[in-house]
């Protein structure tokens, strides 16, 4: 901050204090709590009135910090949970605070192992993880869910159900149209939708040690504003990009053989409404994110490729069951956060919970962990289910 602009270092410790009262309020207090009655929300409305909830995150960076590039480096951080940092209320602001007070972590083994051993900690607690097993139906008595069926034509029935699925696409494609009242397809179709990702997963056979990267690198492009204008409003694949590279193998060797190193590269792209046809535009786009690596950060990149995995927004849709290959679900505005978000218990039905980016409090995993927390809370306190 002293180096590129010394007359926002006042500013940004004053940004910094301010965003701790919001980190208190918006993610020690209330992200593992529900939001299922709007009185819940009425409670905790004069202090978003009070930390000028209603700002976005760049508007209210922008009352600190007058130099534009550092305005982009501290506004950003809402797309990391699927937001516009112009649309975003200014409440994941607390995401930079978050990560100067607890730091950035980084699990041995990369997300598979956090995965796994929440897999080991659920059988060791006496729960059955059945893999490859799609649910195709939630089965509906009245106001309250029955269990499930699966592809294979089966029906487990339970005494709750919690879908970890994506909540649009729960609703949409689990539980026929009839049974629902809020969430029917028109209004799943009103709402609006974060953003889908491009992917690159890549390795290398030689090492890259020399460039400066660091295992995360935000490498942004001239547009800011405008780029996130045609990612999320005018929903157009732009020429340009921005860019999140990662580079674990800094941290942790075991991610590649000995001399070699592992990556991937993101760029945020429109979601599927946009009409783009990745069927042709996946290939081009790939080849210009990797030829805009090898020419700014990884010299003879593709000659020394030896794996390479590319996923787009139709991954998302057709493989992870994303209502519109949205990479974060609902998109983090205001109209769509705490009590506006999806409930953690149905709205629809009595015994029916979500955990997932779709639900309080959202995307990115302390949101979808304080989420489960929630539904295996409610589920602990609803009288149905206790024995
Ligand atoms: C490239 C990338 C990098 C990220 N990096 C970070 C990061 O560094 N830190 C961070 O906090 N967050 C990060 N995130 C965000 C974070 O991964 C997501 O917000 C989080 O995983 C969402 O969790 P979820 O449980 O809602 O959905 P998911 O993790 O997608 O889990 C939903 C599961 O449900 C399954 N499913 C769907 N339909 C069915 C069905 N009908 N039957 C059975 N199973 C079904 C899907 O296959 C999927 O496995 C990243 C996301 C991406 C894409």
């Amino acid at each position: 901050m002293e180096q590129w602009n010394p007359d926002d270092k006042a500013g940004y410790l004053k940004f910094m204090g301010s965003t701790k009262a919001i980190f208190e309020k918006g993610f020690l207090e209330l992200a593992d709590k529900p939001f299922l009655y709007f009185t819940d929300m009425l409670k905790v409305v004069p202090d978003l009135v009070k930390m000028q909830s209603y700002l976005s995150v760049y508007r209210y960076i922008s009352q600190f910090i007058d130099d534009e590039f550092l305005r982009r480096c501290f506004s950003f951080h809402p797309l990391l949970v699927g937001g516009n940092p112009f649309d975003s209320p200014l409440i994941y602001a607390m995401i930079h605070y978050l990560e100067r007070a607890w730091g950035i972590h980084y699990a041995l083994g990369g997300t598979g192992a956090i995965v796994a051993a929440l897999g080991r900690l659920f059988e060791e607690l006496g729960g059955k993880i059945h893999l490859q097993a799609e649910v195709e139906e939630i089965a509906v008595e009245g106001r309250q869910v029955a269990g499930i069926r699966l592809a294979d034509g089966s029906l487990h029935r339970a005494d709750a159900v919690v879908s970890n699925a994506d909540v649009a696409f729960t609703y949409k494609n689990l539980i026929p149209a009839q049974f629902r009242r809020k969430y029917t397809d028109h209004k799943l179709a009103r709402m609006k939708y974060s953003m889908s990702l491009f992917v690159i997963y890549f390795g290398t056979k030689r090492l890259y040690r020399e460039q400066g990267l660091a295992h995360h690198n935000i490498i942004l492009g001239e547009r800011y504003k405008g780029l996130l204008d045609d990612i999320f409003n005018k929903q157009e694949l732009a020429e340009d990009f921005s860019l999140y590279l990662h580079m674990p193998t800094l941290s942790d060797p075991s991610m590649a053989p000995p001399g070699c190193e592992a990556f991937y590269v993101l760029s945020p792209v429109p979601h599927l409404g946009a009409g783009i046809d990745w069927t042709t535009a996946a290939k081009v786009y790939r080849d210009a994110i990797m030829q805009f690596l090898e020419e700014n950060y990884l010299p003879d990149l593709q000659a020394n490729l030896i794996a390479e995995h590319y996923i787009d927004p139709l991954h998302f849709q057709n493989t992870l069951n994303s209502y519109l290959g949205s990479a974060f679900s609902f998109q983090p505005i205001f109209t769509q956060s705490a009590w506006f978000r999806p409930h953690n218990r149905s709205e629809d039905f009595d015994n029916l919970y979500f955990a997932g980016a779709g639900t309080h409090p959202g995307a990115g995993l302390p949101g979808v962990l304080s989420s489960a927390k929630i539904a295996a809370d409610l589920i602990g306190k609803a009288d149905n289910l206790r024995h």
